[in-house]
């Protein structure tokens, strides 16, 4: 390897540091030798809770969620009245296609993260945590139970967390399997027990949240920064990666690289360093055809954005999303027509079915993408796409609607050439399409 190269993947990991350490187990003992529960010690006997908002807000931590909001100025929308009840929900519904590395975070370093929700809990007045998992993640359900089972019997979660007096509480709410219960208003309702349907806002969570309470929601891999955060501080974490969006990501690198799995990184790097240092590159003898830089909700990218930064601000600025960090490459055998249908036969199956233009636009979208791939497309199904896009794009009650049109959209954009094959020879000309993905 190149000494350029080897410079490029050896990047001092954070997150991943405690699981990719030989022998490492994860239970309490095991993070407790590597360092673990000293912050939020050190946040207990030294700090109050605003100056915990302050330092995380000078950290430039931003949501690893999604829409990557700064963590401390949401932190800072709480009501400070200490006689408020307020929660604190920890988003682990991690249905984003592509993405896969809060899963990984909870089933090898489950106390990492209870550190950081604690410090989360604290520094917003909350004693009352749940963490909303996704109900397929059983084993990541089991592992978090035993986590806080053996984090309660020690102490660190109850009525007296660490003696401090303080009491914060933790429990495990496991969701029924919808993608929409990521979205944070639709996640509070199934915590209440009522369908997972997104609500209006505002009143947003910070000030209506769960039980009408002041609310707020974190990734897992946000809560999982803060331990270091407070440990090496808020300057030595606002360094790493660009003045905007600093720090470390973990990008799940999946589709036709030599080497999928999660990679962390600092945010910033090139999309090309990503694919071609870390995940190994596209399979031998194939080229990239296309990218989906932030999970299925982003649009897609050709080979021409290789070199765009991978942060906020420059994902932003190609004209796609940071999103979740779910990073999946096609190359030059997938059918584009076919990615974005199957794409939408996501969108479609999971539309809560709320509102009319994502309820009723995602099945039309769907089903004219089938027939287009299908070789029954008509001439004019390429306008009446993009005019039902322009139906549901922003006219919507969650974010839903802006996503399930950006895999059209910007394989219209980008390939469009290959809509018009379709239509044109009645057949999918990149090797059938479905046919050949059944055959692979
Ligand atoms: Fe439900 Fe879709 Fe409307 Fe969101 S946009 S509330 S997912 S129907």
């Amino acid at each position: 390897m190149r000494e350029r190269e080897r410079e490029l993947v050896n990047y001092e990991k954070i997150l991943l540091k405690n699981m990719e350490t030989p022998g490492y187990t994860g239970d309490l003992a095991a993070y407790e030798r590597a360092g673990g529960y000293r912050a939020i010690r050190k946040v207990l006997k030294e700090y109050k809770p605003e100056q915990v908002i302050e330092i995380v807000k000078k950290s430039g931590l931003r949501g690893r969620g999604g829409a990557g909001f700064p963590t401390g100025t949401k932190w800072g929308f709480i009501p400070k009245d200490p006689t408020l009840t307020k929660y604190l929900c920890v988003n682990a519904d991690e249905s984003e296609p592509g993405t896969f590395k809060d899963r990984q975070l909870i089933d090898r370093d489950p106390h990492q993260m209870l550190e950081g929700t604690l410090i989360a809990a604290y520094a917003i007045g909350a004693k009352v945590v749940y963490i909303y998992i996704r109900g397929e993640f059983a084993l990541g359900a089991k592992i978090l139970e035993r986590a806080i089972a053996e984090a309660r019997a020690k102490g660190y979660i109850g009525k007296d967390v660490f003696g401090s007096g303080i009491g914060i509480e933790i429990w495990v709410h496991r969701g029924a399997g919808a993608y929409i219960c990521g979205e944070e208003t639709a996640l509070l309702e199934s915590i209440e027990g009522k369908r997972g349907l997104p609500r209006a806002k505002p009143p947003f969570p910070a000030i209506n949240g769960l039980y009408q309470k002041p609310t707020v929601v974190n990734n897992v891999e946000t809560v999982s920064n803060l331990p270091h955060i407070i440990n090496r501080g808020p300057e030595w974490y606002a360094a790493i990666g660009t003045p905007k969006s600093p720090g470390m990501r973990i990008f799940s690198v999946g589709g036709h690289v030599k080497r999928p799995g999660n990679y962390e990184v600092p945010l910033g790097i090139s999309l090309r360093e990503l694919i071609d240092e870390h995940a190994g590159g596209v399979r031998d003898g194939h080229r990239i055809k296309a990218i989906i830089p932030g999970g299925a909700s982003a649009a897609f990218f050709t080979p021409e954005h290789l070199d765009v930064k991978l942060d906020f601000e420059s994902i932003a600025q190609a004209g796609s999303m940071l999103g979740s960090g779910g990073v999946t490459v096609m190359d030059e055998t997938t059918c584009m027509v076919w990615a974005a249908y199957n794409l939408l036969g996501f969108f479609h199956h999971e539309s809560c079915g709320k509102c009319t233009p994502c309820r009723e636009g995602s099945a039309w979208l769907y089903h004219i993408l089938e027939r287009i791939e299908h070789g029954e497309g008509r001439p004019e199904d390429l306008a009446q796409l993009e005019r039902l896009c322009g139906n549901i794009a922003g006219k919507t009650v969650c974010a839903f609607g802006d996503a399930e049109v950006a895999p059209i959209l910007s394989t219209l954009k980008h390939f469009r050439d290959e809509y018009e094959a379709h239509i044109r020879e009645h057949r999918c000309p990149i090797g059938d399409g479905v046919a050949a993905l059944a055959a692979r």
